[in-house]
């Protein structure tokens, strides 16, 4: 193994992308002494040995959880998250970490925005701790997908320890969203695993609020000595911790500050920064071709190396890991790159009057940026969630006003739904809509859009960037997925409505990726282990392995089981096994598993 700040030259294992779940396969190979080396196109934030990644390269590797710092975090990262969003010159981008440069194509033909992000954390950097186990039927009821439901379940366990993951405390906005779900006739959801529809708090990866900020509690106004969720403003990037905490006491727990100093914890794992994949690397083997190795392309210098190991990892993410695949000219049986899902968003926003307001939550506003973004969800297997989803004005008057497959509002009739008003509104109107925010009620709508082969990732072979053709997207809706989104929309209406609302707003929204899935799935592309099927030694452990979106749950807790588990089958193939397997020595994480 190498020092800090050295490129580890022959590691037993590369993984392409440090981002949500390569984290998880990289800590659990290191736990069995497995050295693995990471390489991530983005830059390490709260990194001593990149201490202005943005402006400069830094050093070219880390390997030690002493090189992480919460001030350096809070410098780069946390305390400037008003400069960090935007997908075109912000730092959290599908882009180069040096600032002046521009992001990176990639071919979008359709209506669509793509919200990813490159960075040591990968696009759990954007996430909301949203933390759902996949509903049960989503797995079980997929007959390519060679995995059960209770396959799963210790992994879950593991990482919910680990996270760790908790419900969400019950804010107003919570409260006002049970009320309505309560009289709309659903029944309260306990346990974790998801078979029937109902309502509950979301399992999120948050630390638990300080319980100085309780009502009876001694809060004296100093978030500074506040630990955990601080509650204050909505959770973005960053995390809501405002300043001083530790690095890995950060109340949100994106896989920067979860799993990542786990990783490097095992003292196997080094990650290297502005490394961005461009060939996976094959040989003849004893089947058919096998992997050995990655050439890379250093985003600062333009300098490309080439790193030789026993087994690759691609967890570059939905989109370019198939992208990565095809540029290297693997094989491809007709599902490379597709089968996409995106949970094919909606969302549905109702207004209340104060009155109402303070006889269901005691208060005269909903105050819908206070508190967890996102903390309190309805499921409804075999259509999707439903979750109160708050975002701040700005965002708001974006995703609930500004966007819409349904044209403007004043075009659309909308007698016989349960809702005032659909698509988009400007000018005026919007300002009309947007003062009553601090009584406004947001809800998104999560749909289970099924797999397609028309769906998903190719190459654009009239675009190129430094790194090869780059990725084109195609996903467009079945009819079945559009029925699936009007139900949830008309579920959430009438949950509104059921609450008391005075107004009721659908966007009717235009495609968002931001919550991508299965386009090389385990059973198409992959076999049950997660090794490819058609070459030998090439593993992929992120989002893009899953065999579907998991029934309309946030994705991430599943990407993430599935790369632990993913491990132990690499560890088991290629290296002396697993010495302690998971499902070996669990404690139960909850009364009913
Ligand atoms: C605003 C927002 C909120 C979200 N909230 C939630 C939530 O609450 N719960 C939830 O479950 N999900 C949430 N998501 C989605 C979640 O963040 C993603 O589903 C998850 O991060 C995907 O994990 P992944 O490992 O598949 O890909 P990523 O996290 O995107 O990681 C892929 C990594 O690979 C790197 N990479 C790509 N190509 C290369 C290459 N060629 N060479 C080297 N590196 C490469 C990328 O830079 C990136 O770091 C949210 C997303 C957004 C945008």
């Amino acid at each position: 193994m190498t020092g800090s700040g050295i490129d580890m030259a022959d590691p037993d294992v590369v993984v392409v992308g440090a981002g949500g779940d390569a984290p998880a396969l990289a800590w659990r190979l290191g736990q069995q002494g497995i050295d693995v080396l990471m390489l991530e196109a983005g830059p390490f934030h709260g990194n001593e040995q990149f201490p202005n990644p943005h402006d400069d390269r830094g050093n070219a590797a880390s390997a030690a959880t002493g090189d992480l710092s919460g001030d350096l975090l809070d410098q780069q990262f946390t305390a400037r998250e008003g400069d960090m969003g935007s997908p075109v010159d912000g730092k959290l981008r599908w882009g180069p970490a040096d600032a002046e440069r521009a992001p990176w194509a990639r071919t979008v033909p359709q209506t669509g925005v793509i919200s990813q992000v490159a960075g040591v954390g990968g696009t759990t950097l954007h996430y909301y701790g949203n933390h759902p186990r996949a509903f049960v039927p989503a797995i079980d009821d997929q007959p390519h997908w060679p995995i059960d439901y209770a396959d799963l379940v210790p992994y879950y366990q593991h990482l919910e320890s680990v996270h760790p993951v908790k419900p969400a405390p019950t804010t107003p906005k919570a409260e006002l969203f049970f009320e309505g779900a309560r009289r709309s006739g659903y029944d309260l959801t306990t346990g974790l695993n998801v078979d029937d529809e109902g309502y509950r708090p979301f399992p999120n990866a948050i630390h638990q609020p300080d319980e100085a900020l309780a009502r009876d509690g001694d809060y004296d106004g100093d978030f500074r000595d506040i630990d955990g969720d601080t509650l204050a403003c909505h959770e973005h990037q960053g995390g809501p911790h405002p300043r001083g905490a530790e690095f890995e006491d950060r109340a949100k727990r994106g896989s920067l500050v979860s799993l990542v100093p786990k990783a490097l914890d095992t003292g196997h794992v080094e990650i290297r920064p502005n490394a961005f994949a461009t060939q996976v690397l094959t040989r003849a083997g004893p089947g058919p071709l096998e992997a050995c190795g990655v050439a890379y392309r250093d985003t600062w210098t333009g300098r490309t190396r080439r790193i030789f190991a026993d087994c690759v990892v691609l967890a570059a993410g939905c989109i370019e890991t198939p992208r990565l695949w095809l540029n290297s000219g693997l094989p491809d049986d007709g599902w490379v790159g597709r089968g996409l899902t995106t949970h094919h968003f909606d969302f549905v926003s109702g207004v209340f009057d104060s009155e109402t307001l303070e006889d269901i939550i005691g208060q005269r506003k909903v105050e819908p940026h206070q508190g967890q973004a996102a903390g309190s969800r309805l499921d409804v297997p075999g259509k999707g969630g439903i979750a109160v989803n708050t975002f701040a004005p700005g965002i708001t008057a974006s995703v609930m006003f500004s966007e819409s497959v349904n044209g403007f509002a004043f075009e659309n009739d909308t007698s016989g739904e349960p809702w005032d008003t659909e698509g988009r509104i400007t000018g005026t109107k919007l300002k009309e809509q947007m003062s009553d925010y601090r009584r406004m009620l947001t809800l998104i709508c999560h749909t289970d859009d099924r797999p397609r082969q028309d769906n998903g990732v190719s190459l654009d072979a009239n675009t190129e960037d430094e790194h090869g053709p780059v990725a084109r997207l195609d996903w467009s809706p079945h009819p079945e997925d559009d029925e699936r989104r009007l139900d949830l929309a008309r579920r959430s209406a009438k949950l509104l409505d059921e609450a008391g609302a005075t107004h009721i707003h659908r966007a009717a929204a235009a495609p968002i990726f931001l919550h991508l899935q299965s386009s090389m799935a385990i059973g198409k592309v992959l076999d049950a282990g997660g090794e490819a099927l058609s070459v030998d030694r090439l593993f992929v452990a992120d989002h893009s392995a899953l065999a579907n979106g998991v029934g309309g749950a946030n994705p991430t807790h599943t990407g993430q089981a599935l790369a632990l588990r993913t491990a132990e089958h690499l560890a088991e193939r290629y290296f002396d096994g697993v010495a302690d397997p998971i499902p070996a020595d669990q404690t139960p994480a909850s009364a009913d598993d």
